[in-house]
């Protein structure tokens, strides 16, 4: 493809994009693709010639857009939101043309210093104090990663990335039932092992109990293992739930073990000042997690790790072999040394472009209003015959159940999850909460609106009463 043809191109996809956004509404949120449609669309074995641009354009509008479940829809009310805010999406493409890769401040000077003023810049906008540094990764897995990491190499003198885990006793992390996959996950790559995540009951609020985790921390050293660190959630994914942070640190520092906060999803709120009572003491935590690629606008990837002393991650997890010394610039950070992967992408363009286009004052309003709609959502449910709040709403998500009389509540809620999402108004999805069958109802959206959110819940209301 020569120069011209790119700058032909580059403009027809900009515009088709901006038409696909405009037109989100009226597509249905879930595709109707059934498993194989795709793959059937596509030849079987990869073209010998070049073809041309238009046709390959041509196949991608046949075979592709009607087969996404189209996650900037704004009445997408599933999982979380993975929000791209437009202005996070120019930036994109401004990364995605320079293509470097950012893994040293030698080989990315600008997205190095730009990701160290972003992270302070997201400090500051979620309350914690000056001197807190921070990385931005992939994803919130691989911070949980990088902090399992530490807290196995700090409770072990830095020995296992030397010799392994063989012969120590073995280090345990302690987590509620409501934290996320992603610190099973990380236990088992970290070589922890499931057996060795300790999951602690929690209290009535869905909060882990801190007399619990102590009760457990002391059976563990006297059985020989070794405590090594907290795992803290702030806005778990299936009902949001927090433990109590100021209560689960003061555990931490007298027993002398590394704490680190999943806020993966409800970090996004803590710009808004009023909203930080539901992590506070995060400031005495050691690491915190949080997506900007969730809630508050930046598009996928970009978590944001914070790090209240960044040496002990940076002990655990960096490597720097002759190929990648800069001779001559000691004192520059190079941010792959404080994550798993080498390469690295330039991620902190994006917050950039984000804080600056809607100001904090624009993302704040955003999520006050996802949360006062979700509000509104969840009284209007409870209204409709048949239906129960399960958990209320913590930030803007709660869960219902369909219990229609005489019939299998679960079932019955199943079969209603699955003709709204065949009807393609809105999408939602299904969690299981103290063994119930329930539905997820989350508003975070970027650019959904009160009537969306309306829209969504009469549809609820409109194909329960058709049954
Ligand atoms: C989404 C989520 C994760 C996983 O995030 P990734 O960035 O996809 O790895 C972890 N924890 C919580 C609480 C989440 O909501």
């Amino acid at each position: 493809m020569d120069l011209a043809e790119f700058t032909t191109w580059s403009k027809r996809i900009a515009d088709w994009s901006a038409d696909y956004l405009r037109s989100l509404r009226d597509r249905p949120v879930r595709p109707r693709t059934a498993p194989g449609d795709v793959i059937a669309a596509l030849p079987v074995s990869p073209p010998e010639g070049a073809e041309p641009m238009a046709r390959i354009f041509a196949d991608f509008e046949r075979i592709v857009p009607g087969a996404m479940t189209h996650w900037q829809h704004p009445r997408f009310f599933a999982y979380f939101p993975a929000n791209a805010a437009p202005a996070s999406m120019l930036a994109e493409q401004l990364a995605n043309t320079m293509a470097a890769q950012c893994m040293l401040w030698q080989t990315s000077p600008a997205a190095t210093e730009m990701e160290t003023r972003m992270i302070d810049w997201m400090r500051q906008a979620v309350g914690l104090p000056e001197g807190w540094r921070g990385v931005i990764q992939d994803s919130a897995s691989s911070a949980t990663l990088s902090a399992i990491m530490t807290m196995r190499e700090r409770a072990l003198d830095w020995r296992g990335i030397r010799s392994g885990l063989a012969g120590e006793a073995a280090p345990r992390i302690y987590a509620s039932a409501q934290t996320h996959s992603s610190v099973d996950k990380a236990c088992w790559v970290a070589g922890i092992g499931q057996d060795n995540l300790v999951k602690i009951p929690t209290r009535a609020d869905h909060g882990m109990d801190p007399d619990a985790l102590r009760a457990a921390i002391a059976a563990d050293r006297a059985a020989g293992h070794r405590p090594a660190g907290i795992v803290i959630c702030v806005g778990g994914t299936s009902i949001g739930a927090c433990d109590p942070v100021a209560e689960i640190v003061s555990v931490a520092e007298k027993e002398g073990l590394y704490t680190h906060i999943d806020a993966a999803w409800a970090g996004s709120a803590m710009v808004c000042k009023e909203l930080r009572k539901a992590w506070s003491g995060a400031e005495l935590a050691d690491s915190i997690v949080f997506n900007p690629h969730k809630w508050l606008g930046a598009q996928f990837d970009c978590s944001i790790q914070f790090l209240k002393n960044p040496a002990e991650q940076l002990r655990s997890l960096t490597l720097r072999p002759d190929y990648l010394e800069t001779p001559g610039f000691d004192e520059v950070v190079n941010y792959s040394e404080w994550t798993v992967p080498l390469g690295r992408r330039f991620r902190a363009l994006k917050l950039w472009f984000l804080i600056r286009a809607y100001g904090l004052e624009g993302l704040r309003e955003r999520i006050r209003n996802h949360i006062a709609w979700s509000r509104e959502a969840e009284a209007a449910i409870a209204a409709l015959p048949g239906f129960r709040i399960v958990t209320d709403g913590r930030f803007s998500l709660f869960t219902f159940r369909f219990e229609p009389a005489g019939e299998d509540a679960d079932a019955a809620t199943a079969a209603l999850l699955e003709r709204i999402n065949a009807d393609g108004r809105t999408y939602l999805t299904q969690t299981r909460h103290q063994g119930q069958y329930v539905i997820r109802f989350q508003v975070g959206q970027f650019d959904c609106t009160r009537e969306d959110v309306m829209t969504a819940v009469e549809v609820i209301g409109e194909l329960a009463a058709a049954v």
